[in-house]
């Protein structure tokens, strides 16, 4: 099939790539000169396992190629994917500008009827809007909804081998085509689900604020087992191997972050108040999550008699989650920045995301291009995202470089019985501190009930 995906971002990128992998002729398109430009020398604009030797060899082939032309790229394809962000807007709702000029320029460039496929997340009803802005000219063209479900770090084999592939098309000869085009990504027998567009849509958002409310679930877990002196990693043992539960997404950690979940839990609570229905579940979802990105700075604070004025704080992990350079939406930011504030000095490291986090902090931090160079000299470290290298330290060159031997851990990496037992003191995740510097415990009385530790704000 010929295809143009529109907007060649994470995920047109991905996609794009991936149908050409499968086949077909595809042309990516941006409005983006610099990026479309490197695309072409085979430069990522971002970092994913696995997609610059697909990028590569899909462009030799000449299946792929990546332009700025959308007239040229829309008129020599059958299918049209429109792939564009849709951020969130100041209101919290998704911030559609870009999918209704590309709904625009299709209705204005395009020379033929079309099958438009809106691949970017969008608010129930945003389908049927760009079909009637589609045939406001001179060709009747069809749309579909096809949202995208893979993830960052596994997005190739994501979008390889979906779980399921859902599209929501009225048109059967419309939906037929996209059985046909996505047939090579299901031989293991996964379904591909036709709906309605409108389901389709919800599916996406309801998917994302399931994942994130599991998130903000186990981490207000988290926050009361050190409170009531319970460790969540066995709360989560004991309730993970139950089958109605299991384990995914009830990791304990410092908050979700991305581009998506954030921003998409805001878009449900905004069409919800929309049509008149109240959030509750995912407005405390958010709040709990926007409170979580503080608890790092909480313990640090808590471990250093509340003043991190002068203290070196070596931050390891800055993209929002392991395997990507993304940093949209990061919890290492937040801390970062709560830690310049309290006048601590910041040291970081991530395999990926350095250079992304330079353009926010420029020459406030400092860069470090190893994870070992990072703690010299720091007062404590801070664990923000779980690269896989974090997980086997040799703890003794850790403690040699270390000011002091203080871990304040945002993931849960490592057991806090063997971290005291090698000389540290240990903070994280819904377990309690060990080591030799302990800070005063919080105890359980009233007044601890009443007080407001951070990360565990009353919801209003
Ligand atoms: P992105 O910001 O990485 O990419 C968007 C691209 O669209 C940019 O390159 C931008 O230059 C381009 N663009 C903007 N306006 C354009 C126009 N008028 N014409 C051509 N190109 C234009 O965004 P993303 O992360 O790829 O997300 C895209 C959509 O996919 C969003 O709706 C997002 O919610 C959804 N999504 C993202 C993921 C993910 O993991 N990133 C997963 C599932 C769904």
């Amino acid at each position: 099939m010929h295809i143009a995906v529109i907007g060649t971002g994470y995920i047109g990128l991905v996609s794009g790539t991936c149908f050409a992998e499968s086949g077909n002729d595809v042309v990516c398109i941006d409005i983006d000169r610099q990026k479309i430009d490197s695309l072409k020398e085979n430069i990522l604009p971002i970092y994913e396992p696995g997609l610059e030797e697909l990028v590569r060899r899909n462009q030799s082939a000449g299946r792929l190629t990546f332009s700025t032309d959308l007239a040229a790229g829309i008129n020599r394809s059958q299918l049209v994917f429109i792939g564009v962000g849709t951020p969130q807007s100041e209101s919290g709702a998704a911030d559609l500008r870009a999918v209704w000029a590309v709904a625009d320029a299709i209705r204005e460039q395009a020379d033929e009827s079309k099958i438009v496929v809106v691949k970017s997340t969008v608010p129930v009803g945003t389908n049927a809007k760009v079909a009637e802005r589609l045939n406001k000219g001179p060709h009747k063209h069809r749309t579909a909804s096809n949202p995208e479900f893979l993830k960052e770090g596994y997005a190739v084999d994501d979008f390889m081998k979906p779980d399921r592939v859902v599209v929501g098309a009225r048109d059967s000869e419309v939906a037929e085509l996209l059985r046909e085009l996505h047939a090579p990504f299901l031989r293991s027998g996964h379904p591909l689900l036709v709906m309605s567009p409108e389901s389709a849509e919800m599916t996406k958002y309801v998917f994302n604020c399931m994942l994130a409310t599991k998130i903000s679930f186990i981490n207000e877990m988290a926050n009361l087992c050190e409170r009531l002196k319970a460790d969540i990693n066995d709360v989560r043992q004991g309730m993970g191997h139950d089958a109605r539960i299991g384990f995914q997404f009830l990791h304990p950690g410092v908050g979700y972050g991305g581009s998506c979940f954030p921003k998409d839990v805001c878009a449900m609570i905004a069409l919800a108040k929309d049509v008149g229905v109240a959030p509750r579940v995912l407005q405390a979802v958010d709040q709990v999550n926007e409170s979580q990105k503080s608890v790092l700075l909480g313990k640090l604070l808590a471990l250093f008699d509340e003043n991190l004025a002068d203290k070196t704080v070596a931050v390891w992990g800055l993209a929002f989650k392991p395997r990507t350079d993304d940093i949209r939406e990061a919890p290492s930011l937040v801390l970062i920045q709560q830690l310049l504030e309290a006048g601590a000095e910041v040291r970081a490291f991530d395999p990926e995301a350095l250079a992304n986090v330079k353009r926010v902090f420029g020459d406030r931090i400092t860069y470090c291009d190893r994870a070992y160079g990072t703690t010299e000299r720091a007062d404590a470290l801070a664990i923000v995202t779980e690269w896989q290298e974090f997980r086997n330290i040799d703890f003794e060159v850790l403690r040699r470089l270390m000011r002091r031997p203080i871990i304040a851990d945002g993931r849960n990496l490592y057991d806090p019985a063997h971290m005291a037992q090698l000389g540290f003191t240990y903070a994280s995740i819904g377990r309690q501190t060990t080591g030799p510097d302990l800070p005063p415990a919080p105890t359980l009385t009233l007044a601890a009930k009443t007080s407001q530790p951070v990360g565990t704000e009353p919801i209003a």
